[in-house]
């Protein structure tokens, strides 16, 4: 489904991202797992089109993404739940689901898709009517994941989706994010929460100074010395 080809991405004349090539089939979860400054947000944002990789490619179902607007991204099926949730503050939750669905003009599956969005976090469907700034940390992350979802994407790219939560909210976000993909969407996951992305995930890359340190199936990784030493505290 996703390909990214020997990317390299910069910031002005930083390199974030040195050489990454990885992988995703259809119907997988595969997780980025790597600490600090690593490049996993540049990665995930260089896919969603926010940034340009300098070298290499990322190609889609087929489609070479290199050039294409960020809205056609979308368009073609890939949607980001993007780090520290940048909701629209002064909306409301509905507006901001609404949102999500911006390029889409099928009513009736919008509707069909929001209501799926408030069976899978009752939260929101709660808080309706609130500004979406006025809601809890964990709350405005649910948004953030509620509303890339109303794009109803292939791919979903979430982009350390258990940051800052309570332990009890974790343990509901992955819970979610294995909802969703039974549900049929292919999941690109980034955390910091290497443990519970192992458990969740099929696949796994492990990334360190913008560059591929491991790969392989999570179960190998959740097991590999190296990665449970620097990644899952132990
Ligand atoms: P984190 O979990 O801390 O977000 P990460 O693995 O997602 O880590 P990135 O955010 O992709 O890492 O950052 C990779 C490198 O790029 C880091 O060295 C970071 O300082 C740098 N970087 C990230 N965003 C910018 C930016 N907007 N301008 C300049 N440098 C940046």
């Amino acid at each position: 489904m996703l390909v990214l080809d020997d990317i390299h991405v910069y910031y002005g004349n930083i390199a974030a991202v040195k050489g990454l090539s990885l992988t995703v089939h259809a119907g997988e979860i595969v997780t980025l797992i790597g600490s600090n400054g690593a490049g996993k947000s540049t990665t995930l944002r260089t896919i969603s089109g926010l940034l340009r990789p300098r070298k290499g490619s990322v190609t889609f179902e087929g489609k070479r993404l290199n050039g294409v607007a960020e809205h056609e991204i979308v368009r073609l099926g890939i949607a980001h739940s993007p780090e520290g949730r940048r909701i629209f503050p002064k909306m409301s939750v509905g507006e901001n689901l609404d949102l999500g669905a911006f390029l889409r003009k099928d009513k009736a599956g919008i509707a069909e898709d929001k209501e799926k969005v408030l069976d899978l976090f009752p939260r929101l469907r709660e808080r309706i009517s609130q500004k979406a700034g006025t809601m809890s940390g964990g709350e405005q992350q649910m948004l953030a994941v509620g509303r890339a979802l109303m794009a109803r994407p292939k791919l979903l790219l979430l982009d350390e989706p258990s940051m800052g939560l309570a332990p009890v909210l974790v343990d509901l976000i992955f819970e979610t994010i294995a909802r969703i993909h039974e549900q049929g969407t292919t999941v690109l996951l980034v955390e910091q929460n290497a443990l519970a992305a192992l458990e969740v995930a099929d696949r796994a890359y492990v990334l360190e100074s913008g560059s591929l340190k491991l790969a392989g199936t999570a179960a190998e990784l959740a097991e590999d010395e190296e990665v449970v030493s620097a990644y899952l505290g132990a």
